[in-house]
């Protein structure tokens, strides 16, 4: 399905609401193309920079999943996992969610390096729905036993070139292994380079890049 209308797709009321309000018409292509499979639980490996419109492509079918199966999210755990390669990204992708979800009913956090981890211990004692990480806190994290990644139903790699350039490739590999097999899994890059694809290929099942 290929649509240039937001209301064409099959985005829930809290959703539509917000995208209106924020003034959206059209759906960028990757929106178009992204939506529609995630909405129906596909994996995705998608081809897309920074400023297409990439984050709403996996933050709305993500906030709608959430929105229409609501459950309880044990403590530590939590129901998406975002892993970015930087903090400001990561910052980013955190606002993103808190924008198109300002009428959904959901909790989430940041975790990332370079400050003090007593606050997002904190923050994910009682468990989130999304939680936004770079790799080497969230691993820090997790043998310290603060974080359980035995929930996740939603896993979105993003900016994987950015991510293999900076090293983050074993970090990425061991996150996955700690994942349920039983998952969506989003993977975005600007490149298909043949390592990302390769990487691309262990983590992803069903679908592939449309
Ligand atoms: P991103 O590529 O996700 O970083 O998004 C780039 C910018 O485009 C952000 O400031 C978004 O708020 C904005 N944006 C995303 N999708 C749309 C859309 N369909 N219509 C207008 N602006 C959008």
């Amino acid at each position: 399905m290929n649509t240039n209308r937001f209301e064409a797709l099959p985005l829930a009321a809290p959703l539509q609401q917000v995208l209106k309000e924020l003034g959206y018409e059209e759906p960028s292509p990757i929106q178009a193309q992204a939506i529609p499979i995630l909405l129906q639980g596909k994996d995705l490996l998608g081809c897309a920079q920074t400023g297409t419109g990439k984050t709403a492509s996996f933050a709305l079918p993500i906030l709608q999943q959430l929105h229409e199966r609501r459950k309880t999210v044990r403590p530590k755990a939590c129901r998406a996992l975002v892993l970015a390669p930087t903090r400001e990204l990561a910052g980013q992708v955190g606002k993103s969610f808190a924008t198109y979800g300002k009428l959904v009913k959901f909790r989430q956090t940041l975790i990332y390096g370079g400050v003090g981890s007593v606050p997002q211990i904190n923050a994910m004692r009682n468990g989130v729905d999304v939680l936004v990480a770079t790799p080497g806190r969230l691993l820090d994290l997790i043998d310290q036993r603060h974080v359980d990644l035995s929930q996740v139903e939603f896993f979105v790699l993003d900016e994987v070139d950015r991510m293999l350039d900076m090293g983050f490739l074993r970090d990425v590999k061991r996150i996955i292994s700690l994942l349920p097999s039983r998952r969506q899994s989003l993977f975005f890059s600007a490149t298909l380079a043949p390592n990302i694809v390769e990487l691309a290929k262990t983590i992803l099942e069903g679908s592939r890049a449309r």
